[in-house]
């Protein structure tokens, strides 16, 4: 072996990790604390898939108390971020109000419920506290709605390349533009095959988003049932509205939802259509609803053409958790797959859950103390006893 870690002209590291998105950056930033870490990346750069195409939104609401815990434990890093982490702060003041029509008045009491034990800083109103925080909104639409002030516009370029920055300035190689096609293991070490290159690991990490569970397919690995589901967002203008100091604004039933972006508004038909993994695009009619949805609830009117719209995979597995953990099958290979709709914001506590269990550590303490277990996030989980 050379001391490039080259044993015949293959690279071997400790630890490989797939895919270059934030699940990838964030865990590789913590491994090479404990040994080499590569990271290989199909695309050009990193970022370019879902982690690139996000609404950037920290949001500490959700139905499910892990995923609470794991955004709540993301949050000291985010406001805090290590020294020379990043130029400008990674998060940024914006609120977020739950509107909900009269129809809609039991899910406004769902989510109180479900986060107001946790969340001491939710208040809930009529129209008027609506109007108070969103003057584009319609009172005869609002009839009640939940304000959150502690809601975060999270800079995701910053956070990405953040955590690459750790990573490199500690030893770690990215290589863009290697897209694995074959995994193969012998001997207690993986080989990895790329297009340009073979490599060799103990361990492999999945952290290939959309793609992860064909690259469990490749290794021989169980299968995770992962959804890719396609979301999609438009940048319109808000007409004669100022959009300064306006928070984010959700439809309870997440139907929809629109929040200020660089003097304009990003909107969002809120999407949920299972696709293959692919480099996806926003579906016309899906923006068309969104449209009509602001128009109903607010006084914007969209009379110029959308001049940019996108959409990413969201991927989801039967009970919408992460996919944390050895696999069932395959020797040394690691999940960090499903994160859904939350892979930004839960990505600082979700990196050093995933990097403590890959070295086989105990779960970080925070997050023990939350309720946060393996089993709850491990790929055996979703072991169907039938198909196995
Ligand atoms: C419209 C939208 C809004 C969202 N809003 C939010 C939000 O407000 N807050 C939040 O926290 N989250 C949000 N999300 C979700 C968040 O973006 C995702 O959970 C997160 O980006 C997933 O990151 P990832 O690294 O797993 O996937 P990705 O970013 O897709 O990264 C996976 C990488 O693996 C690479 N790869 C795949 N196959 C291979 C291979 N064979 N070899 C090498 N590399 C490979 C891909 O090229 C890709 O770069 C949103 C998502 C969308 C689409």
């Amino acid at each position: 072996m050379d001391d490039q870690g080259r044993i015949s002209n293959v690279t071997t590291v400790d630890f490989l990790v797939i895919g270059a998105g934030i699940a990838g950056a964030s865990v590789a930033s913590e491994l090479i604390r404990h040994g080499s870490v590569l990271i290989l990346e199909a695309e050009d750069h990193p970022g370019y898939h879902t982690t690139g195409r996000s609404a950037s939104m920290f949001l500490e609401f959700h139905s499910n108390a892990t995923m609470r815990a794991l955004v709540r434990r993301s949050r000291p890093f985010l406001e805090s971020p290590p020294d020379g982490f990043a130029a400008q702060p990674l998060l940024n003041d914006l609120g977020v109000l739950f509107i909900a029509r009269a129809d809609q008045l039991n899910s406004l009491a769902r989510i109180m419920d479900e986060n107001y034990q946790e969340s001491a800083r939710v208040v809930s109103g009529d129209h008027r506290l609506a109007m108070r925080k969103h003057p584009a909104l319609r009172p005869e639409y609002v009839t009640a709605c939940l304000w959150n002030p502690d809601a975060m516009e999270i800079d995701i370029h910053a956070l990405l390349h953040g955590f690459l920055g750790i990573f490199r300035r500690s030893g770690g190689q990215l290589q863009n533009g290697e897209r694995v096609v074959s995994l193969h293991r012998d001997g207690g070490y993986w080989t990895v095959q790329t297009d340009e290159a073979s490599y060799r690991a103990a361990v492999v990490v999945n952290s290939a988003g959309a793609w992860a569970d064909q690259l469990g397919q490749l290794a021989g690995a169980q299968t995770i049932g992962l959804v890719p589901k396609r979301r999609s967002v438009c940048i319109i203008s808000a007409g004669r509205f100022d959009v300064t100091g306006w928070p984010m604004v959700g439809d309870v039933d997440e139907e929809f939802y629109f929040k200020p972006d660089a003097g304009n508004l990003l909107l969002s038909p809120a999407d949920e259509t299972p696709m293959e993994p692919c480099d996806v695009y926003p579906d016309d009619l899906d923006i068309a609803r969104a449209v009509e949805h602001l128009e109903a609830a607010t006084n914007i009117k969209v009379t110029r053409k959308i001049d940019r719209q996108w959409a990413g995979l969201r991927s989801f597995v039967e009970d919408k958790m992460p996919v944390v953990g050895y696999d069932a099958k395959a020797d040394g290979f690691f999940w960090l797959a499903g994160q859904g709709g939350d892979g930004i914001q839960t990505s600082p506590a979700l990196s050093r859950l995933a990097a403590a269990l890959v070295i086989d550590h105990p779960v970080p303490d925070d997050l023990a103390s939350d309720g946060v277990t393996p089993e709850v996030l491990s790929p055996k989980r979703l072991i169907n006893p039938k198909s196995s």
